[in-house]
Protein backbone atom coordinates (compact mmCIF):
# COMPACT_ATOMS: atom_id res chain seq x y z
CA UNK A 1 0.00 0.00 0.00
CA UNK A 2 0.87 3.36 -0.37
CA UNK A 3 0.54 5.74 2.09
CA UNK A 4 0.58 9.40 1.49
CA UNK A 5 -0.04 11.06 4.77
CA UNK A 6 -1.22 10.78 8.03
CA UNK A 7 -5.07 11.83 7.51
CA UNK A 8 -6.11 12.68 10.69
CA UNK A 9 -5.60 11.72 14.29
CA UNK A 10 -8.96 10.40 16.14
CA UNK A 11 -9.32 11.55 19.61
CA UNK A 12 -12.29 10.31 22.11
CA UNK A 13 -13.88 13.04 24.01
CA UNK A 14 -16.10 12.80 26.87
CA UNK A 15 -17.80 16.40 25.89
CA UNK A 16 -17.42 17.52 22.44
CA UNK A 17 -18.48 21.37 23.05
CA UNK A 18 -15.12 21.35 25.92
CA UNK A 19 -12.81 20.09 23.55
CA UNK A 20 -14.08 21.94 20.77
CA UNK A 21 -13.13 25.08 23.43
CA UNK A 22 -9.69 23.85 23.94
CA UNK A 23 -8.89 23.13 20.04
CA UNK A 24 -10.00 26.37 19.28
CA UNK A 25 -8.89 28.93 22.04
CA UNK A 26 -5.58 27.44 23.28
CA UNK A 27 -4.66 26.03 19.76
CA UNK A 28 -6.08 28.12 17.59
CA UNK A 29 -7.31 26.01 15.22
CA UNK A 30 -11.07 26.59 13.35
CA UNK A 31 -13.67 23.66 13.94
CA UNK A 32 -14.90 23.36 10.29
CA UNK A 33 -17.06 20.58 10.36
CA UNK A 34 -19.51 18.62 13.07
CA UNK A 35 -20.98 15.43 11.49
CA UNK A 36 -22.99 12.74 12.79
CA UNK A 37 -21.92 9.27 11.97
CA UNK A 38 -25.04 7.47 12.75
CA UNK A 39 -23.61 3.40 12.56
CA UNK A 40 -20.34 4.48 14.46
CA UNK A 41 -22.51 6.41 16.80
CA UNK A 42 -20.39 9.43 17.35
CA UNK A 43 -20.62 12.94 16.87
CA UNK A 44 -17.30 14.09 14.95
CA UNK A 45 -15.67 17.63 14.72
CA UNK A 46 -12.69 18.36 12.91
CA UNK A 47 -9.96 20.63 12.52
CA UNK A 48 -7.05 21.00 10.00
CA UNK A 49 -3.72 20.93 11.47
CA UNK A 50 -1.29 21.47 7.91
CA UNK A 51 -2.05 18.49 5.96
CA UNK A 52 -3.53 16.48 8.50
CA UNK A 53 -6.68 16.80 10.39
CA UNK A 54 -8.02 16.09 14.18
CA UNK A 55 -11.05 14.21 14.54
CA UNK A 56 -12.67 14.56 17.77
CA UNK A 57 -15.14 11.73 18.54
CA UNK A 58 -18.18 11.97 21.04
CA UNK A 59 -20.05 9.05 21.43
CA UNK A 60 -24.18 9.73 20.81
CA UNK A 61 -24.96 6.04 22.75
CA UNK A 62 -23.68 4.17 25.81
CA UNK A 63 -22.98 1.17 23.52
CA UNK A 64 -20.50 3.16 21.47
CA UNK A 65 -17.31 1.93 21.06
CA UNK A 66 -16.11 5.60 21.71
CA UNK A 67 -18.47 5.13 25.48
CA UNK A 68 -16.55 2.06 26.28
CA UNK A 69 -13.18 3.49 25.54
CA UNK A 70 -13.76 6.35 27.70
CA UNK A 71 -15.33 3.91 30.19
CA UNK A 72 -12.37 1.83 30.55
CA UNK A 73 -10.24 5.08 30.64
CA UNK A 74 -11.71 6.05 33.73
CA UNK A 75 -13.79 8.57 32.32
CA UNK A 76 -11.24 10.47 30.39
CA UNK A 77 -10.68 10.91 27.00
CA UNK A 78 -7.75 10.10 25.09
CA UNK A 79 -6.30 9.00 21.44
CA UNK A 80 -8.36 6.89 19.79
CA UNK A 81 -6.98 6.21 16.63
CA UNK A 82 -4.64 6.74 14.06
CA UNK A 83 -5.79 7.33 10.19
CA UNK A 84 -3.58 7.33 7.30
CA UNK A 85 -4.12 7.90 3.60
CA UNK A 86 -3.66 5.67 0.68
CA UNK A 87 -3.01 6.48 -2.22
CA UNK A 88 -3.61 3.72 -4.03
CA UNK A 89 -6.82 2.61 -2.83
CA UNK A 90 -8.16 1.17 0.53
CA UNK A 91 -9.70 -2.06 -0.80
CA UNK A 92 -6.29 -3.05 -2.52
CA UNK A 93 -4.38 -1.96 1.22
CA UNK A 94 -7.34 -4.51 2.93
CA UNK A 95 -6.08 -7.11 0.62
CA UNK A 96 -2.60 -6.79 0.96
CA UNK A 97 -3.06 -6.28 4.45
CA UNK A 98 -5.51 -9.77 5.12
CA UNK A 99 -2.73 -11.99 2.45
CA UNK A 100 -0.06 -10.57 5.44
CA UNK A 101 -2.16 -11.98 8.40
CA UNK A 102 -3.31 -8.69 9.83
CA UNK A 103 -6.90 -8.88 11.63
CA UNK A 104 -9.04 -6.86 10.23
CA UNK A 105 -11.91 -5.39 12.17
CA UNK A 106 -13.70 -4.20 8.54
CA UNK A 107 -13.22 -6.68 5.35
CA UNK A 108 -14.16 -4.02 2.86
CA UNK A 109 -14.34 -0.11 2.85
CA UNK A 110 -17.42 1.71 4.10
CA UNK A 111 -18.02 4.94 4.37
CA UNK A 112 -16.84 7.01 7.09
CA UNK A 113 -16.96 11.04 8.38
CA UNK A 114 -16.32 14.11 6.17
CA UNK A 115 -16.69 12.12 3.33
CA UNK A 116 -13.94 9.23 3.15
CA UNK A 117 -14.28 6.09 2.34
CA UNK A 118 -12.36 4.02 5.65
CA UNK A 119 -11.83 0.59 7.03
CA UNK A 120 -10.21 -0.03 10.66
CA UNK A 121 -7.37 -2.69 11.33
CA UNK A 122 -8.06 -4.09 14.39
CA UNK A 123 -5.02 -3.11 17.49
CA UNK A 124 -3.94 -6.67 18.08
CA UNK A 125 -2.26 -6.87 14.57
CA UNK A 126 -1.28 -2.97 14.94
CA UNK A 127 1.37 -2.61 17.43
CA UNK A 128 -1.65 -2.27 20.03
CA UNK A 129 -3.03 1.53 18.09
CA UNK A 130 -6.14 1.34 16.56
CA UNK A 131 -5.51 1.89 12.99
CA UNK A 132 -7.46 3.66 10.37
CA UNK A 133 -7.26 3.27 6.49
CA UNK A 134 -8.56 6.43 4.05
CA UNK A 135 -9.32 7.31 0.39
CA UNK A 136 -11.11 10.26 -0.81
CA UNK A 137 -13.09 9.11 -3.46
CA UNK A 138 -13.40 12.76 -4.55
CA UNK A 139 -9.59 12.80 -5.16
ZN1 LIG B 1 -11.07 8.38 12.09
Amino acid sequence: MEISHIEHIGIAVPNLEEAIKYYENVLGLKCYKQEVVEDQKVTTAFFKAGDTKIELLEATSPDSTIAKFIEKNGGRGGMHHIAFAIEDGVANALKECEDKGVRLIDKAPRKGADGLQIAFLHPKSTEAVLTELCENPDK
